[in-house]
């Protein structure tokens, strides 16, 4: 089998947890199967560099974030090559420029567009296994671009796809998808399979044990994804289609968020066109906007509120400032104190009542609620981010999603 392999910062967090790493490794490929291994920066790495480039620039240029933050992966895969080769099992490391990852310019969020799996073929035919940087690829210029932040695990699926490997193993330092993240709720409990949908839903409202993207990636292209520990040999979680076999609960799983800001901008004059020309810009300078809330007009003027990615507040900030519509500059009012909690479940299509149930729990728990938006598959909350955890818990409580004590499941 041709297997591809990606282990996260903590996986690869210091010397001995790469011997960890590069021991697996080797042990599958002994097996006789192929492996192509992408790995993370080692934990905190991105991070400090993040805060590094901040200390020196409250908006520093993203082309040159992503050339400073690209360097925390190369790091990682010429140590990996190198325990690998230590321990007699060949290795090349490669940079995502070297096994041809072409992405458009959007630094710091860059859409692979290509990958030519040439060089990874070759390396695999002339006996080495292959150690790919994640999260990095290059533009047309030849830019170094990186793919987002959890982008290693996009890098593992695109990579799996180009090659048309068998299966593509996501380590991490969980063993598996879990309800709820299982270091806040301790009675979390694993899904066996998961479908990509549901897997889809809960990345986005902040499950990072998968990127967002990388679950797209993998639902389009078709690629089995499995989600498993690089510390134990417990089974994982399988990413997959929808099948009559899995659990039909209404809610599946309960996630939270608290990269976001609740951004509202006062008085703007309650015409048509104004919508437009605010969030036109906010488009331009390529932030993504989750959920808006337009307030009642009074006097001819309207409040906007609307939720970002907490990161992109100055740059937010930035190209606000230039926009005039009545001839001043908009108030800009900022609250980053807050949390998006949701509950997620394919099962909510056919379940009413889901609604009802968060919002008595929240309320129950004292917790008020500032914004909500619904689809077919999941509801959310913006909440005080001082009650995410509780928050977390009381709902995953409300729809039983957690291990029965002395139970089976
Ligand atoms: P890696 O560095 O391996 O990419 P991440 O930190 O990106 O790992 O993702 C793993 C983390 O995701 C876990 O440590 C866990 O705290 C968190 N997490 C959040 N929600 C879930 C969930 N529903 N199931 C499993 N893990 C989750
Ligand atoms: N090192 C990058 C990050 O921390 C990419 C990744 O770990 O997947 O976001
Ligand atoms: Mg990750």
């Amino acid at each position: 089998m041709l297997i591809v392999q990606k282990y996260g910062g903590t996986s690869v967090g210091d010397l001995e947890r790469i011997q960890n790493v590069a021991r697996r490794v080797r042990r599958v490929r002994d097996a006789g199967h192929q492996v192509v291994v992408v790995v993370s920066a080692m934990s905190g790495e991105t991070d400090s560099l993040v805060a590094m480039a901040n200390a020196l620039s409250p908006l520093p240029p993203e082309r040159e974030m992503d050339m400073l933050l690209s360097t925390g992966e190369r790091k990682t895969i010429a140590l990996l090559a190198i325990a690998l080769t230590a321990m007699g099992t060949p290795s090349q490391a490669f940079t995502g420029r070297q096994v041809g990852i072409e992405t458009d310019s959007a630094h710091t969020r860059a859409r692979i567009e290509r990958i030519s799996g040439e060089r990874l073929r070759k390396s695999l035919a002339e006996g080495y296994v292959p150690v790919v940087a994640g999260f990095q690829g290059i533009n047309a210029q030849s830019d170094v671009t990186t793919l987002g932040r959890g982008g290693s695990d996009l890098t593992a699926v695109a990579v799996a796809a180009a090659i048309q490997a068998d299966r593509c193993d996501i380590y991490t330092d969980v063993d598996g998808v879990y309800t709820a993240d299982p270091r806040i709720v301790s009675n979390a409990r694993k899904l066996d399979r998961i479908a990509f949908e549901e897997m889809l839903e809960l990345a986005s409202l902040g499950a990072k044990v998968l990127q967002t993207r990388s679950v797209l990636f993998a639902m389009r292209h078709g690629v089995p994804v499995q989600v498993l520990s690089s510390f134990t040999d417990q089974p994982g979680t399988l990413v997959t289609k929808e099948d009559a076999e899995m659990e039909q609960l209404s809610v599946s799983g309960v996630t939270y968020d608290r990269n976001q800001a609740k951004v509202t901008i006062t008085d703007v004059p309650d015409q048509p066109g104004v919508a437009s020309r605010l969030f036109k810009a906010i488009s331009d300078a390529n932030i993504m906007i989750d959920m808006i809330i337009q307030n009642v007009g009074h006097d001819g003027c309207t409040d906007i509120s609307f939720t970002i990615p907490r990161t992109d507040v100055a740059k937010l900030r930035s190209h606000m400032g230039t926009i005039r519509l009545d001839g001043s500059p908009l108030t800009i009012d900022v609250d980053d104190r807050i949390a998006k909690v949701s509950a997620v479940g394919v099962g909510m299509r056919s379940h009413s009542g889901v609604a009802t149930r968060m919002f008595d729990t929240l309320a129950q728990n004292g917790v008020n609620i500032k914004m909500i938006s619904t689809s077919e598959i999941k509801i959310s909350c913006v909440i005080d981010e001082r009650y995410t955890e509780l928050a977390v818990r009381a709902l995953h409580d409300a729809f039983e999603l957690g291990v029965v004590p002395g139970g089976t499941s």
